[in-house]
This record gives C-alpha cells, sequence and structure tokens, in this order.
C-alpha cells in the first residue's frame, strides 16, 4: 500500500527524522491558510499524487510552459495562485502513465535553501532477507538513470537483522555522500531512525529523493515516498487510515473486498483463471496470439461460487474488456463450482463480449455440463492453447 508524502513525512516526523514543517490542503484556501502558519517567505506548494516525478511532470489542463507539480512560491499570494493551478487538475509524470493522476491534495511546505541533493532509500533485499540502505551522491534527479549510467555511483549495504542498525552504518552512508564534519553524526542519526522507521511500520520501500544537506549545514529529507507490506497491514490500524481510496483502481479496491488477487491491466482480453502461474502463463499466450490481457486474476484456490461470480463481475464491469477467457485448472479448485459463479454472473449482469471457457481437472464434466445447458453463448475450448486462439479471434473479428 501507498501513501502520499504528507504523510510518510508525518510518520518520519514521529521518528525524529528531520522534515520541514508543512501542512496539508484540500483547496487553494487550505492552501493559504496552510501558508500563513509557516515562517516563509519561500514556501513549496506540492502536488500530492501516488507518483514520483512531479517536479518535472506537465499538467494536462495547462499550457505546456507551465510549471510542474511541485513549485517554489516567494509569497502567500504565489501560493494560491499555484494552488489554484493544481487542484483538480490532471498531473501527468514518468510514473503515471499518459493518463496521469487527479491532483486532489496539496502539501504547502516551509521552503529550505538547498546546497546539495542526495539520494537515500530502503527496502527489503529478497536475496538476503535483510533490510538494505541504497544511498547516492547524484540525489533530485532520476535514479534509474544514474543505475543505468553510472552505476558506480550508487552504494548498496545491507543491516543484519540480528544486531539491527548500529554506528557503522551510519558512518558507511555518510562516506558514500561525502559527508564531513558535523554532517557525518547527523547522518549516523538519520540512518538509525530511519531504520527504526521502516521496521516498525513494516514498510517495503522508503525512498528520500532528495535527502538535502541546507545551506546552513543541516540534512533533511525533502521527498518522502513510503509503501508499506501488505502482509503485515493488519497490525497497523493508523496506516491503514491513511488509505486513499482516490488514487487506486476502483475494480481493484473491489477484488480487494472479495479477496481476490486482481491487477487492472490496458488490454482487451479479461482473464479468469486460477493460481498466479496458469494466471501469467495465460497472459503471455493470449499476448503471444497478438491481443494484450485486460487483467491479472487470480480467484485462488478454494473459491467459492460468490467469489467467482464477484471475480467475473469485476471483469464484465471493464468498458475496455472486448472478450473473456476463463481458463480454469480444478484441482483443489472444481470446475462446477467455477461453472456456477459464471452463469450466476452472467445473469446478473448479462453478456456483451465473447466468452471462451476452458475447463480441465477436477468436475470437468459436470462443470461443461453446467454450462452447456445454461444456454449462455459460450465458446468452449480443448486446451489453453486453442482457448487463446479462439479468444483472440473472436476479439478481432468484432473489430
Ligand atoms: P518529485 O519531483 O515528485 O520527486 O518531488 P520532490 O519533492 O522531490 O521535488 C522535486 C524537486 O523540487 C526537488 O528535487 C527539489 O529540487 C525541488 N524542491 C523541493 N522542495 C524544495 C525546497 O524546499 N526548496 C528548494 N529550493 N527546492 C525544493
Ligand atoms: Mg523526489
Amino acid at each position: 500500500m501507498n501513501i502520499h508524502e504528507y504523510q510518510a513525512k508525518a510518520i518520519l516526523r514521529e521518528f525524529g527524522v528531520p522534515v520541514s514543517k508543512g501542512f496539508p490542503a484540500m483547496s487553494p484556501t487550505e492552501a493559504v491558510e496552510a501558508a500563513r502558519k509557516l515562517p516563509g517567505p519561500l514556501y513549496v506548494v506540492k502536488s500530492q499524487i501516488h507518483a514520483g516525478g512531479r517536479g518535472k511532470g506537465k499538467f494536462k489542463e495547462l499550457p505546456a510552459t507551465a510549471k510542474g507539480g511541485v513549485r517554489l512560491a516567494h509569497s502567500v499570494d504565489e501560493v494560491a495562485a499555484h494552488a489554484r493551478e493544481m487542484v483538480g487538475n490532471t498531473l501527468v509524470t514518468v510514473q503515471t502513465g499518459p493518463a496521469g493522476k487527479t491532483v486532489n491534495r496539496l502539501y504547502i511546505e516551509d521552503g529550505s535553501d538547498i546546497a546539495r541533493e542526495l539520494y537515500l532509500s530502503m527496502l527489503v533485499d529478497r536475496t538476503t532477507g535483510q533490510v538494505a540502505f541504497v544511498v547516492s551522491t547524484e540525489g533530485g534527479m532520476d535514479i534509474e538513470k544514474v543505475a543505468h549510467d553510472t552505476p558506480e555511483k550508487i552504494i548498496t549495504f545491507p543491516v543484519d537483522p540480528a544486531t539491527g542498525v548500529m554506528a557503522h552504518h551510519g558512518r558507511t552512508a555518510a562516506r558514500a555522500l561525502g559527508l564531513t564534519g558535523a554532517l557525518v553524526g547527523q547522518c549516523v542519526d538519520l540512518v538509525t531512525r530511519l531504520y527504526a522507521a521502516f521496521v516498525s511500520k513494516d514498510m517495503a520501500m522508503l525512498e528520500i529523493n532528495p535527502l538535502i544537506v541546507t545551506k546552513t549545514g543541516e540534512l533533511k529529507c525533502l521527498d518522502a515516498k513510503v509503501s508499506f507490506d501488505s502482509n503485515a497491514l493488519y497490525r497497523h490500524d493508523d496506516i491503514m487510515a491513511l488509505r486513499d481510496l482516490t488514487e487506486e483502481d476502483a475494480k481493484e479496491i473491489e477484488a480487494s473486498k472479495h479477496d481476490l488477487s486482481y491487477i487492472a491491466l490496458d488490454g482487451t482480453i479479461g482473464c479468469m483463471v486460477n493460481g498466479a502461474g496458469l494466471a501469467m502463463a495465460t497472459m503471455d499466450i493470449i499476448k503471444l496470439y497478438g491481443e494484450e490481457p485486460a487483467n491479472f486474476l487470480d480467484v485462488g484456490g478454494g473459491a467459492s461460487k460468490e467469489k467467482v461470480t464477484a471475480a467475473f463481475k469485476i471483469i464484465t464491469a471493464d468498458p475496455n474488456v472486448k472478450g473473456i477467457l476463463v481458463n480454469i485448472f480444478g484441482g483443489i479448485m472444481k470446475c462446477d463450482v467455477i461453472a456456477e459463479g459464471v452463469i450466476a454472473a452472467v445473469k446478473e449482469v448479462g453478456l456483451k463480449v465473447p466468452l471462451v471457457v476452458r475447463l480441465e481437472g477436477t468436475n470437468v464434466e459436470l462443470g461443461k455440463k453446467i454450462i452447456r445447458e445454461s444456454g449462455l453463448n459460450v465458446i468452449p475450448a480443448d486446451d489453453l492453447d486453442d482457448a487463446a486462439q479462439k479468444i483472440v479471434k473472436a476479439v478481432q473479428g468484432k473489430r
């Protein structure tokens, strides 16, 4: 689960991590109120969306010459002007995709004077099973580009969970970031606090880009991007409360209510599959035959009829879906349960696109019989290859 920058900074502040003073604002009026509570004379007006690259982003509704989603302001009036241009408009960044994201919230922050922009992130390294720090002197810019062009400028080190974070980790970071003098101690303190925040809140990723050295010689986190391990959210009600549903895909929200593993994609063929591996193979073969999947969906091992019905409804509600492929290998999952779920859903919401069904495994004959006798216009398929070809043909035939 992702949260907004202002929420991430509030958490970091709780752990004593240095961040600027600031207030969230839902409207230009609130932005002005927020700015009045700050000392000035420099303010930062920051669009809050679950995507990075905001500074270099562009608003769809504004001329191409307009400034991006993170702007400096030198007066409260200027804060108001920027806020009016941002709230309600669509910000497109390298991370949002071409559709962009609507800016519903702003963060108004006390502006900092920057001497240096650095990079620091933390993540769970799945190879070593340890939390790792990633640091670079090349902060503020596109870290993916740094990793590609000058990988030697990115330094990574793990923290052994048996010892936890220690002063030497902070000194390693300081050395890698070229920090000297009093900044070394600040870096040790920062690394210790960030590690505490990361572990106690079950973060999956924390990215500070840029981490800055101010002109007065202080380390400060100027940006903060945090995502949490969703498997641990059950023990963090405070984090769950930060969820912003307007940032999430409506279909994915609905799927999460039914405990379905569903990811919305851009293609035309809706897939209902059991098992993540089979779901991936189904998506691959759809691509092989020249179409794109509209989603990843694993209904799971022991799905009930209700769950299958919910899944089918989510797929059909997507206007991009021009055809549906149901591909079930019944192991624990029974083919007749799938058949009944599909039929129940079709009765409720209708079927406006071609539907190919491939069933195999437990109770397959019964499942096929239920579908045959339902009178539904279903295209039966014998195996995965056959099924993929049939749905692709059906979808392309309609164009
Ligand atoms: P991002 O573009 O989504 O990564 O948003 P950031 O929060 O990283 O802001 C983008 C850029 O705006 C930063 O890299 C800084 O160069 C600049 N910026 C952000 N806050 C301040 C500030 O307080 N003072 C100054 N001078 N620049 C800032
Ligand atoms: Mg940034």
